[in-house]
């Protein structure tokens, strides 16, 4: 069902409907995107000819209008988002995309934050630790070096 069927006279009175789908295609020729056009012609109950329209046009799941450019699909396990090129974000560890949900910021060494999945902020949050704790425990008897890891 969309969000038009409440909105749709009788079939007896309707006279013609034209539907058009318009898809868009990004600079190297893929479609990206669909926008519904329907137009409708009735009789009122007065006998008036009624002509209606519609165009409904697809949004990405960011909330971004589809005309801009698109960023790709949200690799994060479970998510399907589509999201525009600007709020679509690389994962700087393993380089999967992922919308605005899904990504999740780290401080580096130098207190800069870089964009992360969760799957990678997990994985090193537990390796930072575990140097922490190890340096921690050592530190008393042997200087800690990295040369271990
Ligand atoms: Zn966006
Ligand atoms: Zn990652
Ligand atoms: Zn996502």
């Amino acid at each position: 069902m969309n969000q038009h069927e409440s909105n749709l006279p009788n079939e007896a009175e309707c006279l013609r409907e034209d539907w058009v789908i318009v898809g868009r295609v990004d600079a190297n020729g893929k479609r990206y995107d669909d926008v519904e056009q329907r137009h409708e012609v009735s009789i009122s109950a007065n006998g008036a000819v009624v002509q209606k329209g519609w165009i409904q046009e697809r949004e990405y799941g960011c909330g971004h209008d589809a005309r801009r450019p698109r960023g790709g699909r949200c690799g994060d396990p479970g998510c399907y988002l589509d999201s525009c090129a600007e709020c679509y974000i690389r994962c700087s560890a393993c380089q999967v995309g992922l919308c605005l949900m899904h990504v999740r910021y780290l401080d580096n060494e130098s207190g800069q934050k870089v964009p992360v999945c969760s799957h990678c902020r997990d994985k090193i949050q537990r390796r930072r630790f575990w140097r922490k704790f190890w340096a921690f425990v050592l530190s008393p008897f042997v200087s800690f070096d990295d040369h271990s890891k």
